[in-house]
C-alpha cells in the first residue's frame, strides 16, 4: 500500500468511528432515523445499513458510477429499508484493502475486479478477465448458467464472502503507445503499463510491465518513464488525456476482453438477508451490469468520435502476426496460472470448457455479423 492510501485511510478510518458512535454502532439503534424520514414506512428494525467500500474514486465514470447505482437500485426497491453507503477509494480503506475488510467484517461488501486479489488465490482472475478469454456476454453466459457461479461461491466462501458481477466494461483496447507496432521486434525492451496477466504476456514478448495505478499513467507517459500504456476503452482513456503523450490507439485489448466487475458481499451479512432482499440485491446487480455494457458501449463511441474528428487519432489494429503470437503466449500463460493448484484448475477447467463451447457461435454470430456489416459500410 502507498504511503497516501495509508493517510488516506486512517482519516477515512476516523470518520467512520465518529459515524459509527453517532449511529450506536449496533444495527437495532439505527432504526430510530428510519422512523422519522419522510415519506418512508415505520418499518422499525427491518432498516439496515450497509457500508460498501470500492476500489474506484467518488463518482469515477463508469467504475464509481456502478456502485453508486447498486447503492440506488437496492435503496428504492426496499423502498428505503436498506440503506447502502458507498466510500470511494481511500475513504474507509484503499482500493486494494476492500476484500480484507469485506472478509473480516470490518465493511459490508465491496465493488472492486475479482483479479487483484489473484495474489490472495489465482482462481479470482477468471471471474473478471483473461488474456483471450471470454467477452462480457460470454462471461455472463458461464457464471450464470454454466457452472460459473457455483466455483465462484466455493472459491469467496472461503474468504467470508459472497460474490456477483455487478458491471462491465465491454471490450478494452491494446493501448497507447509512442511508437507505431510493426512487429514482435516493436515489443522488445517496451516498457509498458499493463497489469496482471496480460503484463506477463508482455514480458514474454520482451518487454517489461510497469504496474502504475489509473491515475500515475499519465505522468509516467509524459515523463518517459513508459513508452505505452493500456487503461480501458477510449472513454475512460481519453478523460485521462493518454492520447497527448502516446498517439498511437491499438487494439483489441487481448489483455481484458470484457472485465467483469464484482460485489463481494460479507457472507454473514449475506446470510442475514431474507430470501426476498437476496432477490433484490441480486435484481440490482444484474440492473447494474446490463446498464454498464450499454454506457460504455455509448460512451466509448462518442469518446472515439472526439478522439477521431478532434485529435486526429486513428485507432489501429496490431499486426497479424504481432496479434497471433500473443494469442499463443496468453493461452500458454493462462495454462500455466490454470494449472498451479487443484483448486484454480477447477475453475480454469470449466472456464475453458465454456469459452471453448461458446467460442464457434460467437465467430459465426457476433464476429461474421461485425465482418459483414464493415464490409458493406466501407
Ligand atoms: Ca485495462
Amino acid at each position: 500500500m502507498k504511503r497516501r492510501d495509508l493517510l488516506g485511510a486512517a482519516a477515512a478510518l476516523a470518520t467512520g468511528a465518529t459515524t459509527v458512535a453517532v449511529l450506536g454502532g449496533k444495527p437495532d439503534n439505527k432504526t430510530t432515523q428510519a422512523v422519522s424520514t419522510p415519506g418512508i414506512p415505520n418499518i422499525g428494525k427491518n432498516r439496515r445499513q450497509f457500508r460498501l467500500v470500492t476500489s474506484w474514486p467518488k463518482d469515477f465514470p463508469g467504475l464509481g458510477i456502478m456502485a453508486n447505482r447498486l447503492a440506488e437500485f437496492v435503496g428504492t426497491m426496499t423502498e428505503g429499508r436498506i440503506e447502502i453507503k458507498v466510500y470511494s477509494a481511500g475513504e474507509l480503506v484503499g482500493a486494494t484493502e476492500v476484500f480484507d475488510a469485506v472478509s473480516t467484517g470490518a465493511a459490508d461488501m465491496y465493488h472492486s475486479a475479482e483479479y487483484y486479489w489473484q495474489g490472495k488465490a489465482k482462481g479470482f482472475s477468471f471471474f473478471t478477465a483473461v488474456p483471450m478469454g471470454m467477452t462480457a456476454t460470454e462471461i455472463s453466459g458461464w457464471v450464470n448458467f454454466g457452472g460459473g457461479q457455483e466455483l465462484w461461491d466455493k472459491l469467496s466462501g472461503r474468504f467470508n464472502l459472497k460474490p456477483f458481477h455487478a458491471g462491465n466494461t465491454g471490450h478494452q483496447m491494446g493501448g497507447w503507445f509512442k511508437k507505431e507496432i510493426n512487429s514482435l521486434e516493436d515489443f522488445k525492451g517496451l516498457k509498458m503499463r499493463i497489469p496482471g496477466i496480460g503484463g506477463e504476456v508482455v514480458r514474454r514478448l520482451g518487454g517489461a510491465a510497469v504496474r502504475l495505478s489509473g491515475g500515475e499513467i499519465y505522468q509516467a507517459l509524459q515523463s518517459g518513464a513508459i513508452d505505452a500504456a493500456e487503461w480501458v476503452g477510449p472513454w475512460n482513456d481519453y478523460a485521462f488525456g493518454l492520447y497527448r503523450e502516446a498517439p498511437y490507439y491499438y487494439g483489441p485489448g487481448f489483455q481484458e476482453p470484457g472485465a467483469a466487475i464484482g460485489l463481494g458481499v460479507n457472507l454473514d451479512v449475506w446470510n442475514s438477508l431474507s430470501p426476498n432482499d437476496q432477490v433484490i440485491f441480486k435484481a440490482a446487480c444484474h440492473m447494474v451490469n446490463d446498464l454498464s455494457i450499454g454506457e460504455y458501449t455509448h460512451e466509448n463511441g462518442k469518446a472515439l468520435e472526439i478522439l477521431k474528428r478532434e485529435h486526429n487519432i486513428i485507432p489501429r489494429t496490431f499486426p497479424d502476426d504481432v496479434l497471433e503470437k500473443i494469442g499463443r503466449t496468453s493461452e500458454a500463460v493462462v495454462a500455466e496460472i490454470g494449472n498451479s493448484n487443484a483448486e484454480t484448475r477447477a475453475i480454469y477447467d470449466s472456464y475453458l470448457k465454456a469459452r471453448n463451447s461458446y467460442r464457434t457461435w460467437t465467430e459465426i454470430s457476433d464476429g461474421a455479423y461485425i465482418a459483414a456489416r464493415t464490409a458493406a459500410l466501407k
